[in-house]
């Protein structure tokens, strides 16, 4: 699994935080009671927006902008 809060792979999941997002459980991760706590401000304030959890927001679908090859 990847931990949402620091991304690092292969990590063993110690918190599953899913239900911050309604997403179903054994979805979301963190690695850390550190990552658990840092991530949890995140939501609570909003900025996780910014953060974007892998694991919610998935696969890079990062499409060049309209104008890049011009
Ligand atoms: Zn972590």
């Amino acid at each position: 699994m990847i931990c949402s809060y620091c991304y690092k792979t292969k990590v063993v999941a110690k918190h599953d935080v899913g239900h911050w997002w309604n997403n179903p459980p054994e979805s979301v991760y963190v690695c850390s009671d550190e990552c658990y706590t840092k991530l949890e401000k995140l939501v609570k304030n909003g900025a996780w927006m910014d953060h974007k959890p892998k694991a919610i927001f998935g696969k890079k679908e990062q499409k060049p902008s309209p104008n890049f090859d011009k």
